[in-house]
């Protein structure tokens, strides 16, 4: 393949041209993103792609999946097309790869109709180098001649959508073979963050890739700090976790429409920058609420997962999901929301057994569920359920579910204490042996006494030997289990009681009133037989200061927050004038590294990561103003 000369020299007729010396992949990641590493995988791909070879990349959200198909397309001289189902996202998209220097273009159905006359002149005149199409744009057929002399890669975004094993299955995905059938020449890459094999299998046979180099990368986000503890007080625990992160981005999901306002509501008078976001919404509100979130207006987004497929805010700093997601799949795609910049961000999730009866209650009402989807949702349920309750570290959960060892043997640094959640963080404690064995059958043998005729509340104030009216009338006020758990307190009985049914000791009657029975594997374990885990929420110990040394130095080498709030401020009023998000401007990273060297010179902060060529050109004299001092309103 060719190499491309930079954008200096274009060929013009009867000149000849000195090819310039072909840049390598390093160079051209530090020209055009300024990024100075590779993630894991983004070579490997980009040179497969350059040799011609099709290609299967698997990586989690955040991974760097766009760059494995933009590093080809700054390199040779063809032309890249990406197949994406997320229209709302293409112009974003298009908008990051131009400030990387790419000469790139979207068509689609929303794009407006003078637009799309510069779109097929630029495509038909070669100059396009990068082409984002939905499916529906490219399976009309009319594309194929614009694009079949000079297309070098046919890029599959989001490529589980071909399969029905995947969460969005898109039957328009399942033709698009057809059409590659008709660029032989063309190396194909599919791109996904779904890892189960049913799905990479289903994408192979479904793109018709042929003899693809398979990549598959380490799902964990070491970055991410992953929390689940039992819901209390859900708008008060999420507050809780809203106030870590004053002024920055983050996404509340609730199960319904009520939750998500009366969230929202919640949130906006406790003085948070807040919207609410679920399909009942008017069009016209959700795309205000969304272009808001996007373009920094608005921090704190509570939503019903209907919200997220378009965001590609990568300084999103936390996830809350104040109910319980459907599945680990699910959870592992909305929590992952958080951190695509690869720095630090918090994912917490709060339970309770009782979402799971909701979750299977809509589900039936959904549609008839045949019985292979009952089980099927029966599993993920459980699933996501121990993974909310095990007192196991939740790196290792996630990346077990996703078929991966964790600690993941090929890094570095691997140890058995991730750091980064509430387990290893002893913020859940998993009870010894004896204890948690010796509290479980308490509990059970309270529901056993209760003989399933009440629900979990009742049976918790048995435990706790808090007599109301109906207890006493029952006479189980006089029964030994009567208060037997009094010390732990109702919070921590509910908790365990969640942590048993989700365990199958104790199980949930669905009739009007959920009622709590004991299982025969519940009676088992009463006669020791059967293992059980028992986790607690430690309660937070008062934090101790950072003091001397140690907090001396964090200041010396940190940046300066005043800085780096005006950096910001410059860069929303950029991002308004020039009509692209603010991330595409810089994102948080280059921000806060400009704020901890202060550069003074054009060439001092091109080596601020995320700095590349077009951009220290565009956006260069602006920051290096306000960096000097002057203030965001009269440097931009
Ligand atoms: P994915 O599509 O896999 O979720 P993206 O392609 O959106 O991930 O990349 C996530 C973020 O990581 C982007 O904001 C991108 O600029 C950044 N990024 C990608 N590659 C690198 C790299 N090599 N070094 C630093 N940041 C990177
Ligand atoms: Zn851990």
């Amino acid at each position: 393949m060719e190499a491309k000369d930079g954008g200096s020299g274009r060929k013009l007729p009867g000149i000849a041209v000195i090819v310039p010396p072909k840049l390598t992949l390093e160079e051209a990641l530090l020209r055009g993103w300024g990024y100075r590493s590779f993630r894991p995988l983004q070579r490997e791909a980009a040179e497969a792609a350059l040799a011609g070879r099709d290609s299967l990349i698997v990586l989690p959200t955040g991974g760097g999946k766009s760059l494995c198909y933009q590093l080809p397309a700054a390199l040779q001289r063809g032309l890249v097309l990406v197949v994406s189902p997320l229209i709302a996202l293409m112009d974003d998209q298009v908008a990051a790869a131009r400030a990387a220097g790419l000469k790139a273009d979207a068509l689609h159905s929303n794009l407006e109709a003078d637009h799309r006359g510069d779109v097929y002149r630029r495509l038909t005149s070669g100059e396009t180098e990068l082409l984002y199409v939905s499916p529906e744009r490219l399976l009309a057929g009319d594309l194929v001649e614009d694009i079949a002399p000079r297309l070098a890669l046919a890029a599959v975004d989001e490529a589980h959508c071909v399969s029905h094993w995947g969460h969005d299955f898109r039957p328009e995905y399942r033709r698009l073979a057809e059409v590659f059938g008709r660029f032989p020449k063309a190396a194909r890459m599919a791109l996904t963050a779904t890892a189960t094999p049913g799905v990479r299998d289903d994408i192979r046979a479904q793109l018709r890739l042929r003899d693809p180099l398979v990549l598959v990368g380490h799902p964990d986000r070491p970055n991410l700090v992953y929390r689940a503890f039992p819901r209390r007080d859900q708008a008060g625990q999420v507050l809780d976790v809203v106030r870590r992160h004053p002024g920055r981005g983050g996404i509340v999901y609730a199960q319904t429409r009520k939750d998500v306002e009366r969230l929202a509501a919640g949130l906006a008078s406790a003085g948070v920058s807040c919207a609410a976001y679920h399909a009942g919404l008017p069009a016209e509100e959700r795309r205000r609420v969304q272009e808001g979130f996007v373009g920094e207006r608005l921090d704190v987004v509570a939503a019903t997962i209907a919200f997220g497929m378009g965001i590609d805010r990568p300084d999103v700093r936390f996830v809350v999901h104040a109910n319980t997601p459907r599945s680990v799949e699910h959870y592992q795609q909305e929590s992952g929301r958080a951190g695509r910049d690869g720095e630090p961000a918090e994912c917490v999730l709060l339970f309770a057994a009782s979402d799971l009866a909701v979750h299977r209650r809509l589900a039936r009402k959904d549609a008839d569920l045949a019985p292979e989807r009952e089980r099927a949702l029966d599993r993920q349920l459980r699933e996501i359920g121990r993974y909310a309750v095990a007192p196991v570290c939740r790196h290792r959960l996630l990346a077990e579910h996703f078929g991966a060892l964790y600690p993941d043997p090929a890094a570095a640094s691997a140890e058995g204490n991730c750091g980064a959640c509430d387990v290893c963080l002893g913020e859940t404690r998993d009870l010894p042996h004896e204890e948690a064995l010796l509290t479980a059958k308490k509990i059970l043998s309270a529901a056993w006494r209760a003989e399933g005729r009440y629900g979990t509340g009742y049976v918790v104030r048995l435990l706790s030997g808090r007599a109301d009216e109906r207890l006493a009338r029952n006479g189980h006020d006089k029964l030994q289990v009567f208060g037997i758990l009094k010390e732990a307190g109702e919070a921590a009985l509910c908790s365990w009681v969640d942590q048993l049914i989700v365990q199958g000791f104790l199980d949930v009657d669905e009739g009007e009133y959920p009622l709590l029975r004991i299982t025969e594997a519940g009676k088992a374990l009463c006669r020791d037989e059967g293992t059980v885990r028992l986790g607690a929420v430690v309660p937070p110990a008062p934090r101790k200061k950072r003091t001397g040394a140690l907090a001396r130095a964090a200041t010396a080498a940190g940046p300066d927050e005043e800085l780096f709030e005006r950096l910001r401020r410059l860069r929303r009023l950029v991002a308004e004038r020039t009509g692209v998000p603010p991330y595409v401007v810089f994102h948080d990273t280059a921000l806060s590294e400009m704020a901890a060297l202060k550069p003074r010179t054009p060439d001092e902060l091109r080596s601020v990561k995320g700095v590349g060529e077009r951009k220290l050109e565009r956006y260069g004299p602006a920051f290096l103003r306000v960096i000097a001092g002057e203030p965001p309103e009269s440097a931009v």
